[in-house]
């Protein structure tokens, strides 16, 4: 296993103890739901609107389907006040890995997903266990 950044020189140390990993992992996995989600979202209704144009579908105001794209609207934008943060903390480096210590997602490259395991080491905070590990 290749280990890259700045903790390349040092020798590894992991966290293995559960209680420790616990609180950090489910705020990790939380934080990555909301961020991947709202990018779901986002593309889901930007696909939805898209085609409500290419077929000239008659939203009209005050219906149920205007109703529903407003609120799917209102729903992403409040959800952007937590999920654009967060995913920001993914790719700055501000998010640490809980087992590892070193940055969670990638840093180089432009993702709008987190991935669900460390790019480190292979850490995955949703089953709190680490590929290798037993
Ligand atoms: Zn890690």
């Amino acid at each position: 296993m290749t280990v890259k950044g700045p903790r390349a020189s040092r020798p590894l140390m992991f966290e293995r103890n559960r209680a420790v990993l616990l609180r950090p992992s489910r705020w990790i996995s939380l934080l990555r739901k909301l961020v991947n989600a709202w990018h779901v979202l986002f593309l889901c209704l930007a696909v939805v609107l898209l085609l409500i144009a290419l077929f000239r579908v008659d939203v009209e105001e005050g219906g149920f389907l205007h109703f529903i794209l407003w609120a799917w609207s209102r729903g992403l934008f409040v959800l952007a006040v937590l999920s654009w943060p967060g995913w920001f903390a993914f790719k700055l480096g501000v998010v640490s890995c809980p087992c590892c210590g070193e940055s969670f997602a990638e840093k180089a490259g432009f993702s709008f997903l987190v991935e669900p395991r460390c790019v480190n080491c292979g850490y995955d905070p949703s089953t709190i266990s680490r590929r290798g590990d037993f």
